[in-house]
């Protein structure tokens, strides 16, 4: 009889948030597969699991697949971790996992911990559809880009954010989202340090910039899909839309500002986003 291969969701931060399942599968199984066996040993040490361990991680998941795959051919189960919260999400395992199903292998969840969701879960933020975007990309030109194609989104979005690339990202949003775009920022979910800041996409910035705590520790941001935007970002795009009739996007975005009192900033880019989304339907 083949094995099985368990995905085990592991704590985020709390050890108390390992599962009693997923303790007793980690235990009774003949093998871990790791992201980091070192940083895992502390994990299972602090639960007293002696079970053996072997590493998976990005860089060698593809040579190491054939072998977990014939141990689980072969009637072993094995349970595949990794450093923080359930494989997969940002993490490793998908080649193994993809494996297993097409061998036959019977894959099997031990549900626990992930960031996104647990970060969802308090961010005061529409939850009935959420987009899980993970890590944008590191390159402005690129970062832009992945931001467009995500603005018209309805759904809440959530962004795993590196701390250094916490202003950035942050600057990026305001520029495309537009500032007024309704935010979150979980930090350190389920630490001692745990903290979640609420407000528009600008709020936090500001905040973000003046607070150097903030931008310390395991960061996840979510930004509210367009349906959800503030109302006064709508009326804000609305009166836009009637200046670029008759003004530059340049002179329209100045006129918005001085009507409504929005910085000069987010003016420009509602303009450009306007002009820029016309171009492309044109
Ligand atoms: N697989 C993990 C999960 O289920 O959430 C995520 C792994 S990903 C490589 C690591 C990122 O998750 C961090 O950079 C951070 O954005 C987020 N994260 C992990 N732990 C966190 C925590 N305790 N609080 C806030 N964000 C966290």
């Amino acid at each position: 009889m083949k094995g099985c291969l368990y995905v085990v969701a592991t704590p985020i931060g709390n050890l108390g948030d390992l599962s009693a399942r997923g303790r007793d599968i980690l235990s009774s199984v003949s093998m871990i597969a790791a992201e980091d066996t070192r940083h895992s040993r502390k994990l299972l040490d602090h639960f007293g699991i002696g079970t053996g361990m072997i590493s998976l991680h990005e860089h060698n998941e593809a040579s190491r697949v054939p072998a977990i795959i014939e141990k689980l051919e072969e009637g072993a189960s094995i349970a595949l971790i990794s450093d923080a919260g359930t494989p997969l999400l940002s993490d490793p395992g998908s080649r193994l996992v993809a494996a297993a199903a097409a061998a036959g292998i019977p894959v099997s969840p031990i549900p626990g911990p992930a960031a996104a969701i647990a970060a969802l879960s308090v961010a005061a933020l529409p939850g009935e559809q959420f987009w899980f975007e993970g890590f944008l990309p590191a390159r402005a030109g690129a970062r832009s880009a992945r931001l467009e194609t995500l603005s018209d989104l309805q759904a809440t979005m959530i962004f795993y954010v590196a701390p250094h690339r916490l202003l950035d990202d942050l600057q990026a949003m305001c520029d495309v989202f537009g500032s007024l775009r309704n935010a979150a920022l979980a930090r350190e979910l389920t630490k001692i340090h745990e903290q979640v800041y609420r407000g528009s996409l600008e709020t936090l910035l500001e905040r973000a910039k003046g607070e150097s705590t903030m931008t310390r520790g395991e960061l996840v941001l979510l930004v509210a899909g367009v349906e959800a935007a503030r109302p006064e970002e709508r009326e804000l795009e609305d009166t836009a839309r009637i200046l670029l009739e008759h003004l530059s996007p340049r002179d329209a975005a100045r006129v918005l500002s001085r009507l409504t009192g929005a910085g000069r900033n987010e003016a420009y880019a509602i303009t450009q986003r306007i002009c820029g989304s016309s171009n492309s339907e044109a």
